[in-house]
């Protein structure tokens, strides 16, 4: 089975990765391998970084900065990292929390125009969206599934960066994070954040600072190098270079990372699956 799942916890900083607010992710860092350098790209917001582990490139050439629909036809100029792997017949879900009725067909727009097969919206905290997606790998597809998890960053905004409330959120993630690591015998795991937060303004993460910049990044399962730390600095951009590459898809030449190798010892590639015409 050719597995791999992307979490990302929405304005988690590594500073909350301990064994005490995070058992769980703590952990999987502790017996797999983590970067202690990894950086989101700027803007350090979301949708910039959505856009950019959606495509491979940075906001420079995406320019996708504000959520909406400007960014359609712009699209089809650019490779998703979706499509790339649909047209090579490997599936891409999405489970994310509730967005809201404004917010779903907007983001089923991008998703789809991007190549995604799927895209459910299931629950207002992190372990009921994680619940979902751990249902969706009970049914033991291959495939690409990217699990996005909101929590710290609405706590974040509203309370602070690393204050109680924050890090109350950031339990409830370890709590799916918890339940989804279950899967780490059959599927590789990419944990990650599209910003951390609190550097500038304690509520905010835009404004260029290291303390915005910095995302935890751990990655587990078969194949991944255990015990390992990642010393170099590392970009959210190196997250789509890995993802074709593990899937042994030939990574396009304008994606602006490369993929994290040191963090898979002993991975068995597979050959390339035949191209399904799109
Ligand atoms: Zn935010």
């Amino acid at each position: 089975m050719r597995r791999l799942v992307i979490v990302l916890a929405d304005g988690l900083r590594p500073d909350a990765v301990s064994s005490s607010v995070m058992p769980s992710l703590d952990a999987l860092g502790r017996v797999y391998t983590l970067a202690r350098r990894a950086r989101t790209v700027r803007p350090s917001a979301t949708v910039a970084a959505l856009a950019s582990l959606a495509t491979g490139v940075g906001p420079d050439t995406h320019r996708l900065i504000e959520p909406g629909l400007e960014f359609l036809p712009r699209l089809r100029t650019i490779r998703p990292v979706s499509r790339v792997l649909a047209r090579a017949g490997i599936p891409t879900d999405i489970v994310t929390a509730d967005l809201g009725p404004a917010a779903l067909p907007v983001a089923w727009a991008l998703a789809s125009t991007a190549g995604v097969r799927r895209l459910m919206a299931k629950g207002s905290r992190a372990w009921e969206t994680a619940a979902a997606a751990h249902r969706l790998l009970s049914q033991r597809q291959d495939g690409l599934l990217f699990v996005y998890l909101p929590d710290c960053d609405r706590a974040g905004h509203a309370h602070g960066w690393m204050s109680e409330q924050y890090l109350e959120a950031a339990a409830q993630v370890d709590a799916g994070v918890g339940l989804l690591s279950g899967w780490t015998d059959d599927a590789v795991f990419i944990i990650t954040a599209d910003h951390g937060g609190g550097g500038v303004t304690a509520n905010e993460h835009d404004q260029p600072h290291s303390v915005n910049d910095h995302i935890p990044l751990i990655v587990a399962g078969p194949g991944v190098t255990r015990r390992h730390q990642l010393t170099r600095a590392i970009s959210l951009l190196d997250i789509p270079a890995t993802v074709l590459w593990w899937f042994g898809v030939p990574v396009p030449g304008e994606y602006e990372g490369r993929p994290l190798v040191e963090a898979f010892a002993h991975v068995s590639r597979p050959v390339p699956p035949t191209p399904v015409p799109a």
